[in-house]
């Protein structure tokens, strides 16, 4: 059974209004346990909206969600569950920390869990390390680190809830180059660890290459692919002319290829670029 089913959800921001705006058009989609899901599109393709209606921040104008086989907005549905099971860390989410330690603000969620206090000791502990939050930060105000620090912070809050999916927009967005890297890697370490789903929105594309199992391209409001990662990037003529962004490496091979290199042009990471072109210059050797 896959873990998030979306079947032809539809919404509609200021229904009834004159603004009215339709954000996601007959979205349907599926998601199996231990996935790792890349999402790009435009600003405005729907992204954000399509995550908030996973845990039930957002209800569908019309059609179903379901996680683990449950219809989330069924009269019958524990959405007090559905917020443990399902983690959301928004843009920007240092902006939510409020507690007057870190610790504290990394136990909020545990704490509504209604876990006992080792139970939440463990967790915060452990979700500390996981994103990089030192030992000796626990005890500081969360308003004393840095916005890298911070953001760690935000996201050790989520992962402590052990959710069984994790769902990040644009959790590295703002940080510089060494920020986002260790961040991003430590998600992905954990995300192996735990076998739980991740959605992950992000614009980097050399990150959805090197992390994401498939990948999730949104264009005005509608889910246009979801397909694997080479399979997404075999197709990356079609995504540059939709103004969306490939790997550098995969432009540089589809440019070789156009002045006339026999190489070819389904490379997305550095690393089969190299054998890409050792190979071609051994059968240039025969
Ligand atoms: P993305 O995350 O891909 O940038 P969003 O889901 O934020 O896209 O937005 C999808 C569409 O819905 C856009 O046209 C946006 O302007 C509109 N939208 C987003 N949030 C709101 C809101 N709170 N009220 C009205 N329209 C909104
Ligand atoms: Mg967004």
């Amino acid at each position: 059974m896959p873990i998030i089913q979306i079947e032809h959800v539809t919404y509609k921001y200021g229904t009834g209004t004159p603004f009215e705006q339709t954000a996601l058009d007959d979205v349907t989609l599926c998601m199996e346990k231990g996935e790792f899901i890349g999402v790009i599109g435009h600003t405005g393709s729907g992204k954000s909206t399509l995550l908030q209606h996973l845990n039930g921040l957002l209800k569908p104008t019309s059609g179903r969600v379901f996680i683990d086989g449950q219809d989330i907005w069924d009269k019958n549905s524990n959405k007090r569950a559905l917020r443990f099971k399902v983690g959301l860390v928004f843009q920007y989410p240092e902006y939510q920390l409020f507690e007057e330690t870190v610790y504290k603000d990394i136990a909020f969620g545990p704490r509504n869990m209604g876990l006992d206090e080792a139970e939440i000791d463990a967790r915060v502990r452990e979700a500390a390390s996981f994103v990089g939050v030192e030992p000796g930060w626990l005890e500081q105000s969360p308003f004393a680190l840095s916005g890298g620090q911070k953001r760690r912070v935000a996201i050790a809050g989520v992962l402590a809830m052990r959710p069984s999916v994790l769902i990040l927009d644009e959790p590295a967005a703002g940080l510089d180059p060494r920020g986002r890297e260790s961040i991003l890697e430590r998600i992905r370490d954990y995300q192996r660890k735990q076998g739980n789903t991740v959605l992950l929105v992000s614009h980097s594309m050399e990150d959805i290459a090197r992390l994401a199992t498939r990948v999730l391209v949104m264009d005005k409001g509608k889910a246009i692919l979801c397909d694997t990662v080479p399979a997404t990037f075999a197709r990356s003529r079609e995504l540059l002319e939709m103004g969306l962004d490939v790997p550098q490496i995969t432009r540089v091979f589809l440019r070789l290829k156009e002045l006339g290199y026999p190489v070819r042009d389904t490379v997305y990471t550095v690393e089969q670029g190299k054998a890409e072109i050792l190979r071609v210059l051994k059968e240039a050797r025969r």
